[in-house]
C-alpha cells in the first residue's frame, strides 16, 4: 500500500471508530508519527492531508525540520529539561509533560521566546515501571502546580501511551481510566487550562481508544510501515 493509500484507510478505521462513540471523524485528529522515516515520506504524508506530525526525539526533529514542509509538529516522546530550548519555537503541542520541572523549563524558554506552549499531561495509567509519566494519584497535583508558577504553559489535556496488548481490547481500562481525569480536570477554570485534547491510540490500539474517548490519535507504523531501528535519520 502507498503512504496515500494508508492514510485513507486510517482515516475511514477512524471515522468509523469515531461514529460508534457517538461522534464524527473529524472529531479525532491524526497525527502522523514520523520517527525513523525521512523527510520525503513525511512530505508524501503532507501531500495526502496530514497537518499534525508527531515526532520523539528532539534531535530527529531538529535534524529534519527544515526540509519538511509547513505543518504542525508535535513532541509526543520523553523530553528532557536541557533540550526544551531547541524545539520550543519549533512544535505546536508537547505531549508528554510529567514533571513540574520539565513544565518550569518549557515555561521558561517560553517566556524567552515571547510564545504560550500548548502541553498535554502524560498519564501513565498502568504504571508500567519502563514507561514515562506520572500516575492518575498525581495528576491533579501537577496540574495544580503548573498552573500556579508556568504563566507561558497551556495545559490543552492529557496523554497516555497504554501497555502494547496483543488483543487491544485489554488496553480499554488504561484509555477509560485516563478519560475519566480528562473529564474531571477539564472542568478547572483557569485561564491557562483549555482542555481540548485527550492523546490516546496507536497503530495496535487506536480503534479502541477512540471508542474510549480519545480525540486525538498517534499513528506510525500503520501509515509508513516499521520502522528501522538500525537507520539513523538524517
Ligand atoms: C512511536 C510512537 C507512536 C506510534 O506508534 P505506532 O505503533 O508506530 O503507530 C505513538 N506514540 C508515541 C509516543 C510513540 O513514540
Amino acid at each position: 500500500m502507498s503512504i496515500g493509500g494508508n492514510i485513507e484507510y486510517i482515516q475511514d478505521l477512524k471515522k468509523k471508530a469515531a461514529e460508534r462513540s457517538g461522534r464524527s471523524g473529524d472529531d479525532v485528529l491524526l497525527v502522523a508519527v514520523t520517527k525513523l522515516h525521512s523527510t520525503d515520506e513525511i512530505n508524501e504524508a503532507i501531500h495526502c492531508g496530514i497537518t499534525d506530525i508527531g515526532e520523539n526525539k528532539v534531535q530527529e526533529i531538529m535534524d529534519k525540520y527544515d526540509r519538511v514542509e509547513p505543518v504542525r509538529w508535535h513532541l509526543i516522546g520523553h523530553l528532557q529539561t536541557n533540550k526544551v530550548k531547541y524545539i520550543i519555537d519549533k512544535v505546536s503541542m508537547i505531549h508528554s509533560v510529567d514533571s513540574l520541572k520539565l513544565a518550569q523549563e518549557i515555561n521558561k524558554r517560553a517566556q524567552q521566546h515571547g510564545l504560550v506552549m500548548d502541553i498535554l499531561i502524560q498519564v501513565n495509567s498502568a504504571m508500567e515501571e519502563s514507561k514515562f509519566g506520572i500516575t492518575t494519584e498525581e495528576t491533579g497535583e501537577l496540574i495544580g502546580q503548573i498552573l500556579e508558577t508556568c504563566p507561558n504553559v497551556r495545559i490543552r489535556g492529557l496523554m497516555c501511551i497504554a501497555p502494547f496488548e496483543d488483543n487491544p481490547d485489554d488496553a480499554r481500562v488504561y484509555f477509560a481510566e485516563v478519560k475519566k481525569l480528562y473529564d474531571k480536570y477539564g472542568q478547572i477554570d483557569h485561564p491557562m487550562l483549555d482542555f481540548k485534547y485527550l492523546s490516546m491510540g496507536m497503530s495496535n490500539d487506536f480503534e479502541v481508544a477512540i471508542e474510549e474517548g480519545s480525540n486525538l490519535i498517534r499513528v506510525g507504523t500503520s501509515i509508513f510501515g516499521a520502522r528501522d531501528y538500525s537507520k539513523k535519520m538524517g
